[in-house]
């Protein structure tokens, strides 16, 4: 899966998809929902088909969809965000971290993630050619938790960005007003930017979201980057965004220009339509919180540890117990003989973690899995999976 400086050929997710679907396996790896979003969003989707929006959208997104991206952000957080200058629209969150990073970052700066990060955050950084930094966030009794110290020790005069993602994939984690103020005086004291990818800001279960560009002080230095994918259940449509301060996003919208200009003219319109609609994410939401309890029963009866994610539709398991049965040495092993063993697919924790860092260690036997599939497919993965031990 990994080679050894960590660096994979085609991502982790494509690479474990192509072998669920050779094996006939259950994919529990990539995240992506098997039930799409409203059929209402799709009509709107297909009317701006038959409508002829079928050009080159402008290149900052559709008008509609700005407003009502600044009309999200002030109904759910109240932050005052101006439609025309401080939103741009993007091919997916994918492209807004992407060209953010690229157009913010030179070589010699320092990028400071969480590890486990989400691998396309450690390659937008290689592709700036920053140097990647980063503080564990590790499980304890309180779920998967930022080491504030790592944080502060990871900080040096040549930090330019923080590259944030709450709720956070792998661990679920969603990080607390506490561990945010940590980053924010992190940012404070060395005058960097953050970044935050919020794709999940919809998907907890009892938990806060809170987006750190609501702390104080913080509007000033933050991207906030969201999705339509997660939220609306619509990853092929790849409608993303981001917004911050008019200077900023001005700096994203050069690189992005030449990165797509723009993308998805028709779909546009209509996440503009769905993020008016709060019912979608509470009821996906109300129904996950069930999938993730019936997963993570199903891999407590397997013999895995598992941490309770307070968000997101990934668990992180610990496979500690079961390694030594299986006569396998780590999570990579295991999830390489995964689809034989138990015909189920997850991704290793190692695939979001330096290669060779403290942290891969400390999640060698961790193995990521998505909740985000129907009832009957978590059930008979927790069934096949109970076959393992
Ligand atoms: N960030 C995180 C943390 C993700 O899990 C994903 C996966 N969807 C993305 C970004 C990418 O989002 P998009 O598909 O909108 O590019
Ligand atoms: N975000 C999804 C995951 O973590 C994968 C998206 C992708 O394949 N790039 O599983």
């Amino acid at each position: 899966l990994l080679a050894d400086d960590g660096s994979v050929a085609v991502t982790i997710f494509a690479e474990m998809s192509a072998l669920a679907a050779r094996t006939g396996a259950i994919n529990l790896g990539q995240g992506f929902p098997d039930v799409d979003g409203p059929e209402y969003v799709k009509q709107a989707a297909i009317r701006a088909i038959e409508e002829g929006r079928n050009q080159y959208a402008p290149g900052d997104g559709v008008p509609e969809l700005r407003r009502a991206i600044a009309d999200h952000q002030k109904r759910h957080y109240g932050l005052d965000v101006d439609p025309d200058t401080e939103v741009l629209v993007t091919t997916g969150a994918t492209e807004a971290l992407t060209a953010s990073v690229l157009a913010l970052t030179r070589p010699g700066d320092e990028v400071l993630t969480l590890e486990p990060f989400y691998d396309s955050h450690a390659a937008a950084i290689g592709m700036s050619g920053a140097t990647h930094v980063t503080a564990p966030l590790l499980p304890g009794p309180d779920g998967f938790r930022l080491d504030v110290d790592a944080l502060r020790a990871a900080a040096s005069p040549r930090l330019r960005m923080i590259l944030l993602n709450s709720p956070h994939n792998p661990t679920g984690a969603v990080l607390t007003r506490d561990e945010l103020a940590a980053v924010a005086a992190v940012a404070e004291e060395h005058d960097a930017i953050v970044v935050t990818d919020e794709v999940y800001e919809h998907l907890t279960f009892g938990a806060e979201h809170i987006p750190i560009a609501t702390l104080p002080g913080m509007a000033t230095r933050t991207l906030t980057i969201s999705s339509s994918g997660k939220t609306f259940s619509f990853t092929g449509w790849k409608v993303g965004w981001l917004h911050g301060p008019a200077d900023l996003v001005t700096a994203v919208r050069t690189v992005k220009q030449y990165l797509t200009y723009t993308s998805g003219a028709p779909f546009q319109p209509a996440i503009a339509l769905a993020l008016a609609d709060d019912d979608t994410p509470r009821a996906l939401t109300a129904s996950l919180a069930g999938r993730r309890d019936l997963l993570c029963a199903g891999l407590e009866a397997a013999g895995f540890t598992v941490t309770r994610p307070a968000g997101t539709y990934f668990v992180m398991a610990d496979a500690s117990g079961l390694l030594g049965r299986l006569g396998l040495r780590d999570g990579v092993e295991l999830c390489r003989r995964l689809p034989e063993l138990a015909g189920v697919v997850a991704i290793p924790a190692a695939a979001f973690c330096r290669a060779g860092s403290p942290t891969a260690s400390a999640l060698a036997a961790h193995v990521r899995f998505t909740f985000v599939k129907q009832e009957a497919v978590l059930r008979e993965g927790a069934t096949r999976l109970a076959g393992l031990g």
